[in-house]
């Protein structure tokens, strides 16, 4: 079980910014940006490398809430949207997670 599903499962206290049935955002405990926020399926998928076919609508619902996240938060003039891939591409908690960085 990963560290975010057990987050998602209320067992490890998180600042949550927002919940739907597919989709949690919590706010990153090592920020690295004035706004560092994970967006994170429910769905445990270890990796970009894992993601199947079914999982397409699932992606663009993330996007989707980040888009929602950064008007919320007023930051939609400047942002960054990114996915770690793997040790080697920077990936330390193996659940996908979309980081919604800003300095705005
Ligand atoms: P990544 O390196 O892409 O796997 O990103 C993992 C991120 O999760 C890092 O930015 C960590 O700071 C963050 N993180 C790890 N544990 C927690 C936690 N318990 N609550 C919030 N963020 C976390």
């Amino acid at each position: 079980m990963s560290i975010f599903t057990k987050i998602i499962a209320g067992e490890i206290p998180s600042e949550k910014l927002y919940e739907d049935e597919k989709i949690i955002v919590i706010k990153d405990i090592n920020p690295k940006a004035k706004t560092h926020l994970l967006i994170i399926p429910k769905k445990e998928i270890p990796t970009i490398n894992d993601l199947e076919f079914e999982d397409r609508e699932l992606v663009a619902d993330m996007f989707f809430v980040a888009k929602r996240l950064a008007k919320d938060l007023w930051i939609t003039e400047g942002y960054k949207l990114n996915f770690n891939v793997w040790a080697k591409g920077g990936q330390e908690v193996m659940h996908i997670h979309l980081h919604l960085l800003s300095d705005i």
